[in-house]
């Protein structure tokens, strides 16, 4: 029998997001409950989105969740390198070998061309490449190529027929090769995209099976055929139900917060939300809803995933967790937990200058400091009383903050100073008048610490966690408005 390997392939794109978890839970509870092992890989080919930061950040998550893997960048294995910018050579290679038998073809269609193809084709109602340099000879694509012009490689799709995809949990899916499109498999500067990378490093990395979101579905065609093509088994597919917000949306971080570093500095435990995520389409055969990552190798079962959309809801993840805070620590215990969450020399010292001004006395500390440990901070409308905007522009104020430091890059008081002055700006508000409210929904009183320096602490979850909190206090905005906030928010830049 084959050997059962699984993987988690993120993307270094962003925070580490839940459903990253989600997807990892469940590739390492199959992998081990068949005594197999789990694959780490960073599919990093968009090199523009991609950061070492957020890497780190997303092993850090996984590390913390009690998520580990066997194989994976930091600790290596038999099949690396495990970072597929460090792979551009294999995968070079193996588009020419698609190239030299003639699954792949050279395509020389500029970027006015191709919007071009894309007027027409609105008019036509069809889509996808036309394939205009498949027509080419080969005389004419090797001058092209002599001559140094560029180009991609894309793929060969046939032209009738269809495609059938088989899923663990789905009835197998049929699809019309004439819906599906040439694919670009390598881009001009050489890099791959990320159906060639991930189909060459599944098969080179030897997955046995592929647990992925169902937002990959349609990928899957295109990868199925470039098995073909290189004459390669490919591997069992499986994809999982999406993550849904309460009004079943796709979970967004405009909806819930979606870092795992939030959930972490909320005070939720990693075994509660690996209990949690674990629930997430899935049952114990006895029903029981408290369970460890060890209980649920021990009982997995792939087919006792239920394909309705699991709803992400905030409230029952943090009931799940005053169990294991009540039920499952002794008081040393959680005394433990407390110290190496926040109650800690590293964390207090950050805010600890900033303190250290507004003091008389020892005792002062702790009431002024008390927003640092804080989820959200308690909050009415009446508590923005002393603000001198109208609701309307309170409210809109908050809001365009929200946005542009969900939209920040770098986490850093310049940077967030940056951003609220730009809205102040736009606005045509006074700071002042800009920060007061910002201070309430930030610490929870109208005086207090820096908030600028209380935001770069706190970080960019809870920092958005809490603007988002203060804007629902106040009873949130229409969709009406903030789909026209959204416009004003570009022309901010
Ligand atoms: N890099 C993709 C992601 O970010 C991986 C998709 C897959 O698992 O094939 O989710």
């Amino acid at each position: 029998m084959t050997k059962i390997r699984t993987r988690i392939a993120p993307s270094p794109t962003g925070d580490p997001h839940v459903g990253t978890a989600y997807i990892a839970l469940f590739n390492r509870a199959f992998a081990k409950s068949q005594g197999g092992e789990f694959i780490l890989r960073i599919e990093d080919t968009d090199q523009v989105r991609s950061t070492p930061e957020s890497e780190a950040a997303i092993l850090n998550s996984l590390n913390w969740l009690g998520l580990s893997w066997d194989e994976g960048p930091d600790c290596g294995g038999p099949h690396g390198p495990y970072r597929q910018s460090d792979r551009k050579a294999i995968y070079q290679d193996h588009a020419q070998t698609l190239l030299d038998e003639g699954h792949a073809f050279h395509c020389f269609c500029t970027a006015e061309r191709l919007d071009e193809m894309r007027k027409q084709q609105q008019e036509t109602g069809q889509s996808g490449y036309d394939g205009h340099c498949l027509a080419l000879s080969a005389d004419e694509v090797k001058s092209r190529l002599d001559a140094g012009d560029a180009s991609v490689v894309r793929m060969k799709v046939p032209e009738t027929g269809h495609c059938e995809v088989a899923d663990l949990l789905r009835d197998p899916i049929e699809i019309e090769w004439s819906q599906i499109d040439m694919q670009v498999l390598l881009k001009s500067d050489g890099m791959p995209t990320y159906h060639l990378a991930c189909v060459v490093d599944d098969h080179l990395m030897e997955i046995s099976h592929v647990l992925r979101g169902e937002e990959w579905i349609s990928s899957t065609p295109k990868q199925i055929l470039l098995y073909q093509y290189f004459g390669w088994e490919p591997p069992v597919f499986c994809h999982l139900p999406l993550l849904r917000n309460a009004d079943k949306s796709k979970l967004s971080k405009r909806k819930n917060p979606t870092s795992i570093d939030y959930y972490h500095s909320l005070g939720i435990l990693p075994e509660a939300l690996i209990n949690f995520l674990g629930m997430m389409g899935w049952t114990m055969p006895n029903g029981e809803e408290k369970f460890t990552l060890d209980d649920m190798i021990a009982n997995f079962d792939v087919k006792r995933i239920s394909l309705g959309g699991p709803v992400f809801d905030p409230e029952k993840l943090d009931w799940l967790n005053g169990r294991y805070l009540r039920e499952d620590l002794t008081p040393e215990q959680l005394l433990q937990r407390l110290l190496d969450w926040k109650f800690n020399a590293d964390y207090v010292s950050r805010f600890m200058p900033l303190v250290q001004q507004r003091i008389e006395r020892l005792s002062d500390v702790a009431p002024l400091a008390q927003f640092f440990f804080q989820g959200m901070p308690t909050l009415t409308p009446a508590s923005f009383e002393s603000v001198k905007l109208d609701e309307d522009t309170l409210k809109k104020t908050l809001q365009l903050i929200l946005w542009k430091l969900e939209a920040e890059r770098h986490w850093g008081k310049d940077n967030i100073m940056a951003d609220v002055k730009a809205v102040a700006d736009h606005l045509e508000l006074k700071m002042r008048d800009v920060m007061a409210p910002l201070f309430i929904a930030i610490t929870g009183s109208a005086a207090s610490v820096s908030v600028l320096d209380a935001m770069n602490i706190l970080g960019p979850d809870m920092t958005r966690g809490r603007l988002r909190h203060a804007i629902e206090i106040l009873g949130g905005l229409g969709k009406k408005k903030l789909k026209s906030l959204e416009k004003e928010l570009a022309a901010i830049g």
